[in-house]
This record gives structure tokens, sequence and C-alpha cells, in this order.
């Protein structure tokens, strides 16, 4: 079967969804007709790709296809070690701007899919495709309630790159999920490296355990009314200025808001007590947690060196 049989003959709309440089198709005549052929996998298969979109998306693609010496109308790439499976949802995303099918495998999500797919991300310079798959996992984190498999931890640290961001969300959705029975009882063997930077994260105050929370002023009107700062337990006194968040009922000092820095947590708020709220009414709410990759996203884990930057609004809510 020919796979490039699946790829649009036509384009679609260019993408405008947040993170991925919108461009202007009808600037060149060219754009329509220019292609470029890649050959991908151990037994060659061929795809012939628009060259706009892949020179749009990618400095890799740019360096290789647009350069004085190279002939611009027919140009072709081997790449011999990617596989097609993932070459595929590369594919996919450029011309649709999104990863379809969503991987999953036994009803269970495929994590170790998105993780090869952001090899290749990472090897082929797309960016927006990196961010899009660290939006996807954390989605995916949450709408099914899991995280990564002690195997996966083995791809992410042996194949994936130190300063990766991927690999700050995935430390995040094991310090600020309910993960230690799972941590403790797994079969399997976890890396250990991914074991030594979760260690460090529950131990060390980080930017994003304190920039998850949606912060607004709060001030306790009464002593029964106050609670202990998260941080320095300092007691925040009455009708002094304090700083609340309305998600999950925290209370912080303003000092150490203004350091910014709190510690990894754990979502299902142990600590927490039934009835202790930030006001009156309040402490009747089931506890709901704030998750750094809901509120701080585009902050934390994403890479916006080649696209344009997020807005800032508090994605996937
Ligand atoms: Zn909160
Ligand atoms: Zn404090
Ligand atoms: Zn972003």
């Amino acid at each position: 079967m020919a796979r490039s049989a699946a790829i649009p003959a036509t384009l679609p709309p260019p993408y405008t969804s947040t993170g991925t440089r919108t461009f202007s198709l009808r600037t060149n005549i060219k754009t329509f007709t220019s292609t470029t052929e890649l050959f991908i996998g151990p037994k060659p298969t061929r795809f012939l790709l628009h060259t706009s979109l892949l020179t749009s998306h990618s400095p890799y693609f740019r360096a290789a296809l647009t350069g004085p010496f190279l002939e611009s109308t027919s140009q072709s790439i081997k790449l011999p070690d990617i596989s097609v499976e993932v070459f595929e949802l590369c594919v996919g995303w450029l011309y649709t701007g999104d990863i379809h099918p969503i991987p999953f495998k036994y009803g269970k999500p495929a994590y170790y899919t998105l993780l090869n797919l952001y090899i290749v991300a990472d090897r082929l310079c797309f960016e927006g495709l990196r961010n899009r798959i660290v939006d996807i996992m954390a989605d995916l984190a949450d709408s099914t309630n899991s995280v990564l498999t002690p195997s996966d931890t083995r791809i992410l640290y042996e194949q994936i790159s130190e300063n990766a961001p991927i690999r700050k969300l995935v430390l995040d959705l094991f310090a600020f999920k309910k993960t230690d029975k799972l941590l403790q009882t797994h079969s399997d063997k976890w890396h250990a490296g991914f074991l030594r930077d979760l260690c460090v994260l529950l131990k060390r105050p980080c930017t994003q355990a304190l920039d998850r929370h949606d912060l607004q002023m709060w001030i306790p009107e009464q002593w029964h009314a106050t609670r202990a700062c998260d941080i320095c337990r300092a007691i925040l006194q009455p009708r002094y200025g304090a700083v609340g968040c309305e998600g999950c009922y925290n209370a912080w000092c303003v000092r150490c808001v203004k350091e910014g820095f709190a510690m990894a947590g754990w979502e299902d708020g142990r600590g927490t007590r039934e009835g202790e709220g930030l006001g009156k009414g309040l402490g009747q709410r089931k506890w709901e947690s704030c998750k750094p990759w809901r509120g701080s996203r585009c902050k934390v884990y994403h890479e916006h060196k080649e696209t344009d930057g997020c807005a800032e609004v508090m994605m996937g809510l």
C-alpha cells in the first residue's frame, strides 16, 4: 500500500491554533507545487509532502531544503531510522495541527508512542509538535488518571535529552498526582535517573508548585477563619493581606508568594481536613487540586523559540 496516498492532495487551511506560527500560503505560488520526497524507515516508504509545510515548521528542513545551492523543485531526503508509524503521526500534525489518533493500546494511553513521536519531533526540529505532545500527554494523564509505566521512564531517560521539557512534565505528573502506591508496587523497574529526579523534585521547592494555583488576594477576617501559610506555616493574621487559591483553598503569606517557590505536593490533598477552607462555607467544597500542567503549562513545559507563545490562558479548562 502506498502510504503517501493517505496524505491529502489539497492543503487544509493554515494551522491557526495556539503555539504554531501561522503563515500565508498565498504569497508564493510555489507553495502549492513544490514538494519534497521523503523515504522513511529501513524498508523505505515514500512520502510526498509540501516543502513549505516542512520548512515553515522546522529549521532542520529549512536548512536541508532551502539553500542557494539546492534545487528547489524536486527534493529527496532519506530517514531510514525513523519508524513509518511514528512519522505518519508527524505528517498528520503537519497537515492538521493535531495528533490523530491519540495513541491507545488495550484501552490505556500508549505514552511510549507519544515519547517516540517526541524523539522524532526533536530530531526533525518540530517545536510546535513537541509542545502539542506535551499538551496531549498532560490532558491524557488527567482524563484517564494515569501516568507513564516504568518502561516509559526508560525511554524518557535513555532516548530523550536531559533538558527536554517533557521530562519536567513527567516528573510533575508523578510529583503532583497520587502515585506513591504505583511507584512502590509496580513489578517492573523504574529508571534510576527518573527516581533520583523525582526524589529531588519532591524535596526541593520549585516554581511550578506555586504557579499552578489561581492566586488571589485574601484577607482572613477573624481568627477562626484564618490558617497557616502553606509554605512557611506562619499564621496568616486577620485583617492582614495574604494570598489564597480559589481552586484548592490553600493560603500563603505574601512573602512566600513573592519568593515564588513551593514544594511539589500530592493532589489528594492529604493533610487537609473536612471543613477546613479559606472562608465561610467554602470548606464544604470537595478538595480540588491545582495542577502545574494546567496553571503554568506554557511557562513550564512549552518551547517557543520557533513558534509563537500561547496566550496565557488556562488551557484545557
Ligand atoms: Zn490551588
Ligand atoms: Zn509563608
Ligand atoms: Zn505555549
